[in-house]
């Protein structure tokens, strides 16, 4: 508890505001409890490290409740495990087993479900209230807080990843790697107390946690939190004429798309964009998108509409924020930016890898789209042509592509409880492997996508899924698409193209599906090679995504196998 921000405001929720202080108090409070049920040796007066290494699993609303618990967690010594209110119980029931979890702070609204899960994986409940401790004087609570301060090398947290290639992974997260994490972004992105950041997202996730949460509670900026994402009331926050108002934005790829699909349905009853535009470029200093491909498109519509060039950055559970496009200088729609501070990035060509990611190599997908036969409007074949066997397509001059492979002081300290996972993740001389195929240019990195299922291998030649989604939800007709292979006798992998229509789309567009097909290869061909252009166009009613708008291609390549056979 920084002194300087003591009364400065933290965080603020639909309920109430809190002041560093009031988290800070309240957080040691329930420390206090956590050590009265669960101290180890009931005979001792130490306060220290209560729940030392124990596992925490953290199951309430996305409110200060979930602060709280994870900062009492840290205080008695414990490892957070963030779980999510909306998760069915089997994958909750996985996350708890899987980290053998033996304490669950909950809050009243989830003290119910709580029980049920805590019953089944043999753990114990204990109901976390925003209630405060009676240290009212801010130096009283920072000297009992003191002592308790977790050192560098203790594990902090476990994160899974988002489980888009397969069962999630549970990443091991010590303080040290999460300060450093903390302040690669705060240099990186400016960070400031004066901050104050629209919340949007999941608090069991990297991007939500440690980017959105940690990251602006460590240099005394305030975290305005709206669980359960609504364009409208975004909306609102973003052209609020509050004094206190939120400056800083970051959210996934698909929240854009959302909040653009909402103002131009809306327009009749939203400011104009000139408004808006004003309002945003004068209000909000900063908006970022991560977690998945940002579509050129959607750079380009944000930026017409508001002003803001997106900041996109790449980053992963394990590794943190890895690549960034930069705060002041040129944002290039379609790359990820340079390294991120404490960050080596390399690139490994293909030939000299073989990826055996952990889990995507023995795993089925987890995820299934049910009913993508009843969403699929048309489906329109080329007519197989006679594919020629072509060089592998190389690297543009002057760059380099290949595997991502990273290091640095600032990243996970291994899968929980799975050496043979952390092992198989690195390299023999001890670098990360991200899984995505990258290229770089001048030290600008791009992202070819998921090498287990992005680099579609047809006709001889290597073509990234991402680039080819990236052109063609450049055509108007096209709101969003997902661009995969797969197996075909002639071309060694077919490229397939799930297209969800605009609303606005042309009426051929809906109705001659055989002529879309042809207008969409061409519109392709335009600026990519002619062998990228998909041999399949199906209009869909919605892509399928997780919950960080990721589409898990190995589970829609399965669904739509099973569909179309
Ligand atoms: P799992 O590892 O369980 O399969 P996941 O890889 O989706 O799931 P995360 O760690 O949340 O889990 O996501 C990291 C991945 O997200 C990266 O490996 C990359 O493929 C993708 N990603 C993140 N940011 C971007 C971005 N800006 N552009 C493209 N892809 C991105
Ligand atoms: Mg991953």
């Amino acid at each position: 508890l920084n002194p300087k921000f003591a009364s400065k405001t933290a965080f603020k929720d639909a309920s109430r505001t809190y002041t560093y202080h009031d988290i800070a108090s309240a957080a040691y409070a329930n420390h206090l409890k956590l050590e009265d049920d669960f101290r180890v040796e009931k005979s001792t007066k130490t306060k220290a490290k209560t729940l030392n290494g124990k596992r925490i699993g953290i199951y309430t609303p996305h409110d200060a409740s979930f602060l709280i618990s994870l900062w009492s967690t840290w205080l008695s010594g414990g490892i957070a495990v963030p779980l999510g209110i909306t998760h069915p119980e089997p994958q909750l029931e996985y996350f708890l087993r899987n980290s053998d979890t033996s304490v669950i702070l909950c809050s009243k609204e989830t003290e119910e479900k709580a029980t049920k899960i805590a019953k089944a994986c043999g753990a114990e409940i204990l109901p976390v209230t925003p209630v405060s401790s009676d240290l009212k004087d801010a130096e009283k609570l920072r000297s009992a807080i003191a002592p308790l301060s977790p050192a560098p090398e203790d594990s902090a947290l476990i994160l899974y990843t988002s489980g888009t290639t397969g069962q999630p992974k549970g990443v091991l997260w010590k303080h040290k790697a999460l300060a450093g994490q903390a302040q690669a972004m705060i240099e990186s992105w400016a960070w400031s107390p004066k901050d104050n950041i629209l919340h949007v997202l999941p608090l069991y996730h990297l991007h939500g946690l440690i980017n959105c949460l940690i990251t602006p509670l460590s240099c005394g900026a305030a975290v305005t939190m709206d669980q359960d994402f609504k364009a409208e009331r975004v909306w609102k926050q973003l052209l609020s004429s509050d004094k206190e108002r939120i400056n800083v934005f970051m959210a996934v790829p698909t929240i854009y798309v959302k909040l653009l699909e909402y103002y131009s349905s809306h327009s009749s009853s939203m400011p104009s964009k000139d408004e808006v535009k004003n309002i945003c470029l004068s209000k909000v200093r900063l908006m970022v998108s991560g977690s998945a491909p940002l579509p050129d498109v959607v750079f380009r519509a944000w930026e017409d509409l508001t002003g803001h060039k997106l900041l996109e950055r790449y980053g992963m559970t394990e590794t943190g924020m890895l690549l960034s496009n930069p705060l002041n200088g040129p944002r290039i729609p379609g790359t990820v930016g340079h390294v991120m501070p404490q960050v080596k990035a390399r690139i490994v060509p293909a030939s000299e890898v073989t990826l055996k990611s952990a889990s995507s190599a023995t795993e089925e997908p987890r995820l299934s789209f049910h009913n993508l036969k009843a969403k699929i409007l048309h489906k329109v074949e080329e007519p197989a042509a006679q594919a020629s066997q072509k060089a592998v397509h190389d690297a543009p001059a002057g760059s380099q592509m290949g595997e991502l492979q990273v290091t640095g002081p600032n990243m996970f300290s291994g899968y929980w409880n799975n050496e043979k996972a952390t092992a198989e993740s690195h390299s023999d001389d001890g670098w990360f492997r991200t899984g995505d195929t990258a290229e770089v240019r001048d030290g600008v990195y791009r992202l070819l996508g998921r090498t287990s299922s992005d680099i579609i291998k047809s006709g001889g030649y290597k073509i990234s899924a991402l680039d080819v989604e990236r052109r063609i939800q450049d055509h108007p007709d096209v709101a969003e698409c997902a661009v995969f292979g797969i197996p075909d006798v002639v071309w060694g992998e077919r490229i397939v193209c799930l297209a969800r229509l605009q609303p606005t789309a042309s009426s051929s567009a809906k109705t001659d599906p055989a002529t879309f097909q042809k207008t969409i290869a061409a519109f392709v061909a335009e600026t990519l090679p002619a062998y990228t252009a998909p041999k399949e166009v199906q209009i869909v009613e919605e892509i399928p995504k997780n919950g960080m708008g990721k589409v898990n291609k190995k589970a829609l390549i399965t669904e739509y196998r099973s569909e179309t056979t």
